[in-house]
């Protein structure tokens, strides 16, 4: 049984410095029906911002990292795009160099994809990197062809042998056979940190297990965002994303 979250557990586990890094979407904005309708309210940029004038402040993100950064426009913290393939942030640049290699492979299944699941019209999006197949717009009592359909192309010999799947929310993200996610994102943020610091993370999607099992490993504090009982390596659990801004801002009004 997860324990839930609160304002009080924070201060409880501030005796050495916190390093604050969050998921972006379903995390720290609202799912929205594609990708590019998603919008950060004014209230979480400013708590953002000054939390980033207290604290350490990462956002790792599945999306692209100059996605990442026209979305959220801070300066001064750490973003993370695909997974953990991209980080950026102060006095550090980093491009994990085993995924570049597979840019063709992406490129010729964006044109499979998008040939062949035409009739579904879903959002295929070339994430450089990686392929997010998006279904959330498409006619619920369509989604078990579409999914068979999407199933099978990423089922064939040349497909397989060189993607790794992973199920998010309403989405499918295909990524090159490299073994490199959100928790290797962690371990390069803290490290350029020297590892000085505790590491808090808060996600709300399978990908986000990756990290929650890295801060754990580094005795941090892993915060699944969730109103279901999902079965997480995460410690604690909030709610929802009005729950965690209302934590975040009552931090702020602590530490400032
Ligand atoms: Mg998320």
């Amino acid at each position: 049984m997860l324990k839930h979250y609160s304002f009080q557990k924070f201060i409880d586990s501030t005796s050495k410095h916190p390093v604050l890094l969050f998921d972006f979407d379903g995390t720290l904005v609202e799912l929205a029906s594609t990708p590019d309708q998603v919008k950060v309210k004014p209230i979480t940029k400013y708590i953002i911002e000054n939390l980033a004038k207290i604290f350490p402040v990462g956002i790792i993100s599945g999306r692209c990292l100059n996605e990442l950064k026209e979305l959220i426009a801070i300066d001064g913290i750490f973003y993370s795009g695909n997974h953990g393939v991209e980080v950026e942030g102060p006095g550090l640049s980093f491009i994990e160099p085993n995924n570049s290699k597979f840019r063709n492979l992406i490129l010729n299944l964006i044109e499979e994809l998008k040939t062949k699941l035409s009739s579904y019209n879903p959002l295929i999006e070339d994430k450089i990197y990686a392929v997010g197949i998006h279904y959330r717009t498409i006619d619920p009592q369509r989604i078990n062809d579409f999914l068979f359909e999407v199933t099978k192309i990423l089922d064939t010999p040349l497909n397989k042998n060189g993607i790794k799947i992973l199920n998010g929310k309403k989405v499918i993200e295909v990524k090159p056979p490299v073994e490199w996610n959100k928790g290797d994102s962690v371990k390069i943020i803290m490290k350029h940190l020297k590892n000085d610091c505790a590491p808090f993370y808060f996600g709300d999607d399978i990908t986000d297990e990756f990290a929650f099992e890295t801060v754990n490993e580094l005795n941090g504090t892993s915060v699944l965002i969730s109103n279901g009982n999902s079965s997480t390596k995460a410690k604690f659990v909030l709610s929802s994303i009005n729950e965690l801004i209302g934590i975040l801002a009552q931090i702020i009004s602590e530490f400032q």
